[in-house]
């Protein structure tokens, strides 16, 4: 079997067929070195340039453990900007978009408060969002992040340079301390091993070096 090759991995038939409909019918190299290390429920750093697939990697990880019978918010993305967010909530939607009917909530700043609360209100199984609007919903007591059970932090790099450490902090302080965390990130500053080592557990290191 090929060793790239998504069914290398023991993901549902629904996911098998749901990449194949997408036109992934391979992983990318980043894919192929961390989804073993997400299915075992390991914690993970992950190191990989733009544009290498590190969304599906850990979208595709997210959704295998997702319980759609159970409607709390089971899985948290933490994004630097709502241009990002964005994306990965469009690409968790179309990865999800054959198997069960999985809600995805995006929650940004610059966009009302109030209509956010309702969609909070009604649930959610994912919710991804930016550091000081998940901040604002934990202090006004809008959303319930204790029945996380995945933790992603996604440009992590990005998010400490634009300031966001403590709020991130703040952020996995509401979360179960029983949870996997995902780290991703292009580059691995000391900050970043700050955070792997405050916010995550035994992790694994995976790294992908730039195409020359
Ligand atoms: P990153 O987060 O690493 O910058 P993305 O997750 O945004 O990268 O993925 C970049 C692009 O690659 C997206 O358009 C996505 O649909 C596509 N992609 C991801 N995984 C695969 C795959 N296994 N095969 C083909 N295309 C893929
Ligand atoms: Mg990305």
């Amino acid at each position: 079997m090929n060793p790239s090759s998504f069914s290398s991995l023991s993901l549902s038939p629904a996911m098998l067929s749901n990449l194949d409909a997408l036109g992934y019918h391979e992983m990318t190299p980043i894919q192929a070195q961390s989804l073993p290390v997400i299915l075992q429920l390991r914690d993970l750093i992950a190191q990989a340039k733009t544009g290498s697939g590190k969304t599906a990697a850990f979208g595709i990880g997210m959704l295998q453990k997702l319980n759609p019978t159970w409607f709390a918010i089971q899985a948290l993305v933490i994004c630097p900007t709502r241009e990002l967010a964005d994306q990965v909530s469009n690409e968790l939607r179309r990865l999800a978009r054959f198997t069960d009917n999985i809600k995805v909530l995006t929650l940004c700043g610059g966009a009302p408060m109030r209509p956010q609360i309702a969609s909070l209100e009604h649930g959610a199984h994912i919710v991804v969002g930016t550091p000081g609007r998940l901040r604002d919903h934990i202090s006004r007591n809008t959303i319930n992040l204790s029945t996380v059970q995945t933790l992603v932090l996604d440009e992590a790099d990005r998010m400490v340079d634009m300031g966001f450490y403590e709020e991130i902090a703040g952020i996995v302080s509401a979360c179960p301390t029983r949870r996997q965390t995902l780290l991703f990130s292009a580059t691995y500053p000391d900050d970043i091993r700050k955070a792997s080592a405050e916010f995550l557990r035994e992790p694994v290191e995976v790294k992908v070096e730039a195409q020359h």
